[in-house]
């Protein structure tokens, strides 16, 4: 997860602009956020634990001047949930100067640069795997930027879409598998030069009015500074394997990726998962919001109506991404509550985008049983979560992942189901609309990683699971 957003613009106020685009981004991380500016002579950063609106203020914007600025959102997955730990991350290149990066991802080769890095004598302040390119960064020798970053992101494998920010220039730096998402807009300036924007989703483009342009390609590097774009390929990787959970569950329904509106993705899915798992039933609910295009579209392909069940306080964050189980528990009471006459009497399907641990899904049953439904038939349009991440989500081992270790009429009955079912891996390539899976990582439901997983990331993993 987390949610990164650079821009260009000259005569712009570009740490407000940044702000509207991490304000759009905020779905894909609560914990910290932070802005930094360059100003042709240096970077300032403001940095710390928060939503965007609790961690700036109107007056702290205006003192942050510039023509360039580098925002992030986090979502921890390395490295502790604490100020010092919140992006971008300061660098200080002894030829080039100051910078500073933020980073979407997760490093699978973070160890052992590390330890190389130590044995030349650089000394790390946390354990992110972003202060390790911070520091590679730094590391390396080169003449420009370009040469320098181009340089660093050879050494490194795994997850990562990249903003680094000078005091003139902002950088989209993506791997090679291209795992998460990044995509460039403009702004025009009539006759002017435009400004220019990236961010992980086309959604924060909409929010400052820029126009799409394209996604930052996997293995691309692209410099924004007052020349325009410039795009270097720095690597590239025969497969592409973007995170087929964006388009589930990750990315913003009004966002667009691989040429595709999630909304429409989602509702495909729904239609799909329809066809594979048919129930008869009085109504089809969501768990909203994540829940609802794929139960419009179980709707619509079944001829069952839509109805609400299930309201939402709009002030609850994500559960899924609450960085701990307490507070995930929690976050699903204090998120949802039944319409008690709607669903009385009524054979109900419930619609979700995923289930993880269970325990949401166990407790929105129960809700729905307490508020007298007479069936409730949970549809999943996702297949059974089985494997870890090691890509940027914090999914959780494997002891944590309720299908890796019962069957679907297991999770059915301790979730409580009358009936449960998932879309098929095919059914879901389906709905997204790509012939070739090979397009996507979809390792989390069958194992296949697209890129060797170290050993000892492995080991850990399964430390966690007999802790
Ligand atoms: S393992 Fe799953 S969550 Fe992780 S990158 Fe692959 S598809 Fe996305």
């Amino acid at each position: 997860m987390c949610g990164i957003f650079g821009i260009h613009a000259r005569n712009e106020d570009v740490a407000n602009l940044t702000y509207f685009g991490l304000f759009a981004l905020q779905h894909r991380g609560q914990e910290s956020a932070g802005i930094a500016v360059g100003n042709g002579h240096s970077v300032v950063i403001h940095r710390d634990m928060g939503l965007v609106n609790q961690v700036f203020s109107p007056g702290q914007l205006a003192e942050m001047n510039g023509v360039v600025a580098l925002g992030h959102a986090r979502y921890s997955t390395t490295g502790a949930s604490r100020a010092e730990n919140a992006h971008p991350l300061p660098i200080r290149h002894p030829v080039l100067g100051p910078a500073a990066i933020a980073h979407n991802g997760n490093l699978l080769n973070a160890e052992s640069i590390r330890r190389d890095l130590e044995a030349q004598g650089v000394v790390f302040e946390t354990s992110l795997d972003t202060e390790i390119m911070a520091r590679l960064i730094e590391s390396t020798h080169g003449k420009t930027w370009s040469e320098v970053i181009k340089g660093a992101f050879a050494r490194v494998v795994g997850a990562y879409s990249c903003g680094v920010i000078t005091s003139d220039s902002v950088i989209a730096i993506r791997d090679p598998f291209g795992f998460r998402p990044l995509c460039i807009g403009f702004i025009p300036h009539g006759s002017g030069q435009p400004s220019h924007v990236f961010a992980s989703e086309t959604c924060a483009l909409d929010t400052v009015n820029a126009t799409f342009v394209r996604e930052v390609q996997p293995g691309e590097m692209v410099v924004m500074d007052e020349h325009g774009l410039q795009s270097v390929v720095f690597q590239k990787q025969n497969r592409h394997a973007m995170c087929v959970f964006e388009f589930i569950y990750f990315a913003r329904p009004d966002s667009i990726l691989k040429n595709c509106e999630l909304e429409e993705a989602r509702i495909r899915m729904g239609q799909v998962l329809a066809r594979e798992a048919p129930v008869d039933a009085d109504m089809v609910i969501a768990l909203p919001d994540s829940g609802t295009p794929a139960a419009i579209g179980y709707a619509e392909a079944s001829g069952i109506p839509f109805r609400e069940g299930l309201v939402k306080s709009r002030y609850i964050n994500r559960t899924f991404i609450q960085p701990t189980q307490s507070l995930r528990e929690a976050g699903v009471m204090l998120k949802l509550n039944p319409l008690k006459r709607s669903l009385q009497g009524k054979r109900v399907i419930a619609v979700d985008d995923s289930i993880v641990r269970g325990t949401s899904s166990k407790r929105v049953i129960d809700m729905l049983r307490r508020a007298r439904a007479t069936e409730v038939h949970m549809r999943i349009s996702s297949p059974p979560m089985r494997f870890p991440c090691f890509m940027g989500v914090d999914i959780g081992s494997s002891k944590e992942l309720i299908a890796a270790r019962r069957t679907v009429p297991q999770i059915r009955d301790y979730i409580g189901a009358d009936s449960l079912a998932y879309l098929s891996i095919p059914g879901l390539m389906k709905a997204v609309g790509r012939g070739t899976i090979d397009e996507f990582c979809r390792a989390c439901f069958d194992g296949s990683y697209p890129v060797a997983v170290p050993q000892q990331l492995e080991m850990d993993k399964l430390a966690l699971e007999t802790r």
